[in-house]
């Protein structure tokens, strides 16, 4: 028998979860062992241990209000936990010391950042984005030391280097045509001479080369840039579960694994909060048409969930249900509102200008009152700039009140299979009936992807189980 031919181009990324302990990190190197028999060119991103870009954050905001007691114990517990996996994975010796003092540097570092934030009492997106993406900057040495013992010839690369983005602090957007160019002159000569790539997930830097972050979840994202610039074959992220599944697992413990998935579906799934896939990952794929696959590094040899450009789903099938958290529902409502022109392009206009995003949109027809969803970290904020906005109304009695209802989740219910499907919604609204939940208001994509709703916190994973047992485990059977 002779061997199949070496596939080209792969990029592999592992989640926190997958590179956060001793015994995964372990795996996961395996994984890449494996891969770099198989594939001729392999580039791997890796996020931060599970748990420590949470930690530098709260280490940065403490140490902004004045918390100095709880800054220094979670600087002291990140840098246990990586020297404790240093001292679990790679044995004593010259790869240890170097490893031992880079990552103690890192943490130096982080100490004066947050003693300087301590000092000026204020914490800027900036000075985040500076310390956030240390996780990844240890954890991707500690991979590619562990790699190098295991003898996979591999090179820790910090993204800063890599990946230009604009200046948006926490949720930057990648510059692509820099970006590959840096990736051509950096990536591409690694491993073109066979060393294995570790590239930190997460971060970037402007032009001028100050660091910026990707927005939270985002190393699947910096999977998908290097992608799309190296021209890579398939992308594969490796999770703690075996695919995209139905719902969130921890959720609806019925949940089933997705086999396939088109890329408008997983837009819709990871914007509508599906955490398994970063919202922005699948854009720089697209156009290419890369497929991506979501792997379990926990069950490697289970196939997972191939996410393409050109599966069509069956009429009929629905896919997933999502949920987004946190939320508040902001109405805007008066009798007189009906003969107010441009109030909704108003209010949106004065939402705007706060840059809160808004999630859902719905207007009675009656024209009484408009309402919409956003995150209730904006809430207060909103509210303020609408009612500044509508301050005339307010005062002449055309528009009542501006106020929101807090604690509500959208519960989305996602699949390409509903389109020109009739009764989907009533199904829906038939479980959630017999659940004896409470819809406050609905809204469906114009596409037919989805149908939203709104309801109380309280009743959301109720919600979530009624409805995948009504369309998704009958669907099964
Ligand atoms: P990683 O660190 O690998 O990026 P995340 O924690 O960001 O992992 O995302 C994986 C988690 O997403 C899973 O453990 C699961 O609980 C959650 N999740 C939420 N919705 C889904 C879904 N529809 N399918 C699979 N996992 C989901
Ligand atoms: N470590 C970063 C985060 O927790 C990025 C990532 O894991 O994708 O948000
Ligand atoms: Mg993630």
């Amino acid at each position: 028998m002779h061997s199949s031919p070496k596939k080209d181009v792969l990029v592999m990324k592992f989640g926190g979860t997958s590179v956060g302990s001793i015994d995964s990190l372990r795996q996961a190197a395996e994984i890449v062992a494996k891969g770099v028999k198989e594939w001729r060119h392999l580039a791997v991103v890796v996020s931060a241990m599970t748990g420590v870009t949470d930690a530098l954050l709260t280490s940065a905001t403490a140490a902004g209000n004045g918390n100095d007691r709880i800054y220094r114990a979670s600087i002291d517990d990140i840098l246990k936990r990586h020297l404790d996996v240093i001292a679990g994975l790679i044995d004593e010796g010259e790869l240890r010391t170097e490893l031992e003092s880079q990552v103690t540097q890192f943490v130096q570092e982080l100490r004066t950042y947050c003693h300087s934030i301590h000092v000026l009492g204020e914490v800027t997106p900036r000075g985040l984005d500076t310390i956030a993406p240390l996780g990844e900057r240890m954890n991707a040495r500690i991979f590619a030391a562990l790699l190098q013992q295991m003898g996979v010839s591999s090179r820790a690369v910090d993204a800063s280097g890599l990946i230009v983005t604009d200046n948006n602090f926490t949720n930057a957007a990648p510059l692509l045509d820099l970006t590959r160019a840096r990736v051509k002159n950096i990536l591409v000569p690694l491993m073109e001479q066979d060393i294995t790539p570790v590239v930190t997930g997460f971060a970037g830097a402007t032009e001028s080369g100050i660091t910026t972050t990707l927005g939270r979840g985002g190393s699947d994202y910096t999977a998908a840039i290097l992608a799309d610039c190296l021209d890579a074959d398939e992308v594969w992220t490796w999770t703690d579960v075996d695919g995209v599944m139905t719902a969130d697992p921890r959720i609806v413990p019925e949940a089933r694994v997705i086999p396939e998935l088109s890329y408008s579906e997983v837009g819709e799934l990871a914007y509508f909060g599906a955490k398994v896939l970063h919202p922005k990952t699948i854009r720089p794929i697209v156009e290419r048409g890369i497929p991506l696959w979501v792997k379990n590094t926990f069950n490697p040899d289970f196939i997972g969930t191939r996410i393409s450009k050109q599966f069509q789903r069956p009429p009929g099938i629905l896919t997933a249900i999502t949920t987004i958290r946190s939320l508040s529902i902001v109405n805007v409502e008066g009798r007189g509102m009906l003969g107010v022109p441009g109030i909704a392009a108003r209010t949106f206009a004065a939402v705007a200008r706060q840059k809160a995003s808004v999630l859902m949109i719905s207007q009675s027809s009656s024209e009484q009152s408009i309402c919409f969803v956003i995150p209730t970290a904006s809430a207060a904020q909103v509210i303020r700039s609408v009612e500044d906005e509508v301050a005339l109304e307010l005062m002449r009695g055309d528009i009542d009140r501006v106020w929101a209802k807090d604690k509500v989740e959208i519960v989305t219910v996602i699949g390409s299979g509903m389109r020109e499907t009739p009764g989907v919604s009533a199904r829906i609204f038939g479980a959630l009936g017999r659940a004896g939940i409470n819809v406050i208001a609905i809204a469906m994509g114009s596409s037919e992807f989805s149908i939203s709703l709104v309801v109380a916190s309280r009743d959301a994973n109720k919600a979530v189980r009624a409805i995948h047992a009504e369309v998704i485990e009958k669907a099964a059977v």
